[in-house]
């Protein structure tokens, strides 16, 4: 661990840390939470309007982590606010299907091209765990690609070699998943279509998908080289395999339709949450009609939720999603694009060793000179360095994820104000990296 002395303490937050310590592992639910990677107390928000959240401290943040991902438009966005309070009024959960979700489903497939038909779920894992079975299912085939550094969530069969918390703590995969479970799952170097072709020549007929993630974001940003998506969906259509492109990050992010509205390959199925959620618990997978048409009831693939298209979530995400045009992406990209300028300014003027890498309006800052284009390049950073900064920007007010292997998220929201004072806290943080010591 570096040697950062904390600016200031966070008594509230500390106290709430302790009591949470006691009745939840690591006092946080989920790891990516916890300052572990950083060191110091992880802030207790109370609440978040436009690029800023408050802590229970009553400290003001300049937010550039956005929830990781969903809070586009920002926090406590009027419009989204008001069809939750909407939704709310009329009830929390049928069990039966709503009108709602299927405007959620008519908004997803309106808007990336090769989704078909659509199933919404609860969360991103749910929707890559169920594109996975409903691959399997789909083919007869067992195994299935991945590659290292990317994330899908935290399912059995995806957590080998998984990008997000397994990155930020080195964990190269986790107990309490089977040998059977990980035995099917062939993790290769991402950005190496090499190692793609040479896994499908030594297992024929046996692969029943490649999931990618369409550009990572889970190990840092590390966007496809040209042409390997496309090279992924060749393969696999060679050999009878299905190409998943796990959107639930860059989807309705990167662009109107996510990461295919950049790179317009088609996959055959794929995965979405995070911003289609607009804050509350929604995720979907998608993708062609006839592999769709698998699923239970039409289908013998078993796939179901009991919160699945919940009124208050699609309420939340459709109402979102209707306000992201392309304006909106126009206008995150450009304050993604200014906010990297001014971190690279700062980082340079103290001659600091960093990359910083970009898809889109997702960036991230890696402690090393690029290109990352590898798991393995984004783990040769200076993790020691971000660790330094990262504590310099919260002490000047400004929330970045705890860990150099996360993107950084920025909103609608993020005006000339919240950029302003980013700039300001840059100096120093940047000073504080180029003296941090291993
Ligand atoms: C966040 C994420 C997931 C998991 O989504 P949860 O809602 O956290 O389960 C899956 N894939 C990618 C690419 C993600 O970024």
């Amino acid at each position: 661990m570096a040697c950062v002395s904390f600016p200031y303490s966070a008594p509230v937050s500390q106290t709430l840390f302790d009591r949470a310590s006691l009745v939840t592992p690591g006092g946080v639910n989920s790891p990516v939470r916890a300052f572990r990677a950083v060191g110091g107390t992880p802030r207790f928000m109370v609440s978040g309007t436009g690029p800023y959240l408050t802590d229970a401290d009553g400290r003001e943040y300049v937010d550039l982590v956005c929830s990781w991902g969903p809070m586009i438009l920002g926090h406590s966005h009027p419009a989204v606010i008001a069809a939750v309070q909407e939704a709310v009024a009329r009830g929390t959960s049928f069990g039966t299907p709503g009108e709602g979700e299927v405007a959620l489903a008519e908004e997803i497939v309106a808007r990336v091209e090769p989704v078909e038909q659509v199933r919404l779920v609860s969360s991103g894992t749910e929707a890559t765990m169920s594109a996975i079975r409903l691959a399997r299912g789909f083919t007869g085939r067992a195994k299935i690609v991945k590659f290292a550094g990317c994330y899908h969530g935290h399912v059995d069969a995806l957590l080998a070699a998984a990008g997000s918390g397994l990155a930020t703590f080195g964990l190269p995969d986790t107990p309490g998943v089977t040998g059977a479970q990980a035995g099917d799952t062939i993790v290769l170097p991402y950005n190496d279509l090499e190692a793609v072709r040479a896994a499908f020549a030594a297992q024929p007929g046996e692969i029943a998908c490649v999931i990618t993630e369409a550009s990572p974001g889970n190990m840092g940003v590390v966007p496809p080289l040209d042409g390997f998506n496309a090279g992924l969906k060749e393969i696999c259509a060679a050999n009878g395999a299905l190409y998943i492109s796990d959107e639930v990050m860059t989807g309705f992010r990167t662009s109107k339709a996510g990461w295919f509205g950049v790179d317009g390959v088609r996959p055959d199925l794929m995965t979405f949450g995070k911003v289609m959620g607009g804050g509350f618990p929604a995720a979907a997978f998608g993708g062609r009609a006839d592999v769709m048409a698998h699923l239970a009831p039409v289908g013998p693939v078993y796939q179901a939720g009991t919160l699945s298209g919940n009124p208050v979530a699609t309420a939340a995400g459709l109402a979102q999603l209707r306000l992201l045009d392309d304006a909106a992406y126009a206008k995150v990209d450009a304050v993604s694009a200014e906010i990297r300028g001014l971190v690279s300014q700062a980082l340079d003027k103290e001659g600091v060793a960093h990359t910083v890498q970009a898809a889109s309006n997702m960036f991230s800052v890696f402690f090393t000179d690029g290109p990352v284009r590898t798991y393995d390049d984004a783990k040769r950073q200076e993790a020691f360095r971000f660790t330094a900064f990262f504590h310099s920007m919260l002490a000047q007010g400004v929330y970045l994820p705890p860990s150099a292997f996360e993107s950084w998220f920025v909103s609608t929201a993020h005006d000339s104000r919240a950029v302003e004072r980013i700039a300001a806290a840059l100096p120093a943080a940047a000073r504080a990296a180029s003296e941090a010591t291993a």
